[in-house]
């Protein structure tokens, strides 16, 4: 569906029609539409962006600063083992730096997982709906996806990770699980027994990606920190990122925290220098205000309230979510309302490249944005009027 701007329908130039066969069959990952593309496409001004779940209280000011103070130090190439992060990450999660992974967001350290450990012989598992990137990571691989179905939708945790399912699907071939919780785009999440339990049935030789992006949101819906698991399974990574509750989405520091002998393998294979200067010192010091990270998840919470309580009064079902964002059943005419709320000037995410294209992700914003999101919807639909 995601076509690339390239595409003239024409057969690419001979050296490009020579990537693998699993790189060619990938469509790229659409990502959210950019404030400054709707700004150019529309002539809008007033443009709110909910469609990427990023903390809309931005970064730290402590992390501010740290970065411009970083910035005269850019001429030289930043730390490559990342001491100084490393170390503050060790000292708040408990774990020895040896067993942490810098990653360019955590984005990086799925591609690094899946290079490491995938080949077209050897299989990974994921859920239906779960976050897109697992697909094209092991695609690029050529390696065998094994797409385990999520939970129903009137379960008690619709489009969830079914892990039994999951389960059933890991054979002696399977290399990497993903398991995202809380998910992203459904917002579902998976309660710390079931995980633990999940997590002592995996053979020794399957690594499980724990991939905790919303993590911060969802200890109030149940879902425990991961990281001190990794003591007692040696084939668990916990991935983390600084783009979510840490408002550094722009930045792009993630990190995986394992067994040392697994960071040991991505190392080999980590570009030297790929989390910069300002990025690494900027994360040092969001990671120290805790303060305002608790702002964010705080004001991240109310708006997750006040779209469960608002939205149904639209006529439309909300999928229980632990993160920052909902995922809303439009129906039929999902794309209609997403063209709609851009010309209101309001970004959302559609849902059709996830086999969900009767919905639409909206991140939690300010009250402010919140409020303008759904007076726009009200407006869209009718008062009071039904979706579809
Ligand atoms: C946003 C997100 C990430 C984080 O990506 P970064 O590369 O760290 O910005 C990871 N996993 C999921 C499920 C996400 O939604």
């Amino acid at each position: 569906m995601a076509v690339a701007k390239h595409d003239t329908g024409q057969a690419p130039t001979p050296a490009a029609a020579m990537a693998t066969a699993a790189v060619r069959s990938l469509s790229p990952y659409a990502p959210g539409k950019p404030l400054s593309e709707l700004q150019r496409e529309l002539g809008l001004t007033d443009i709110i962006k909910l469609a990427s779940n990023e903390n809309p209280l931005g970064p730290s000011p402590r992390a501010v600063a740290a970065m411009q103070a970083a910035l005269p130090d850019v001429w030289l190439y930043p730390d490559g083992s990342g001491h100084e992060l490393k170390t503050a990450l060790s000292r708040a999660l408990q774990v020895s730096p040896a067993q942490i992974t810098l990653g360019n967001g955590s984005n990086d350290l799925l591609v690094l997982l899946a290079e490491a450990f995938l080949t077209p012989e050897m299989s990974s598992v994921y859920s239906q709906y779960a976050f897109a990137y697992y697909h094209l990571v092991s695609r690029a691989t050529g390696a065998q996806e094994r797409v385990a179905r999520a939970l129903p939708l009137d379960s008690a945790m619709p489009l969830g990770h079914d892990l039994d399912a999951m389960r059933e699907l890991i054979d002696a071939s399977t290399r990497l699980v993903f398991i995202a919780n809380p998910n992203n785009p459904t917002g579902s999440w998976a309660p710390e027994a079931r995980v633990r339990a999940f997590l002592r049935s995996v053979p020794a030789g399957t690594l499980v990606v724990l991939d905790e992006a919303y993590f911060e949101f969802a200890r109030s819906s149940g879902c425990e920190d991961a990281v001190p698991w990794v003591h007692e399974h040696p084939n668990l990574v916990v991935l983390r990122t600084f783009s979510k509750a840490y408002g550094l989405a722009g930045m792009r520091v993630g990190y995986a925290v394992s067994h040392p002998d697994v960071a040991d393998v991505l190392n080999r294979i980590r570009p030297a220098f790929n989390v910069g200067h300002v990025s690494m010192a900027g994360a040092v010091a969001a990671l120290a205000d805790a303060a305002h990270v608790a702002a964010g998840v705080t004001l991240a919470l109310e708006g997750r309230e006040f779209f469960n309580a608002e939205l149904p009064k639209l006529g439309l079902h909300v999928v229980p979510s632990a993160a920052n964002f909902v995922l809303v059943r439009f129906g039929a005419n999902a794309m209609q309302v997403f063209d709609a709320l851009l010309r209101a000037g309001i970004i959302v995410r559609p849902m059709h490249g996830y086999g969900l294209p009767e919905y639409l992700r909206i991140s939690c914003g300010t009250p402010e944005q919140n409020t303008r999101l759904v007076r726009a919807l009200g407006a869209i639909l009718g008062k009071g009027g039904r979706a579809s």
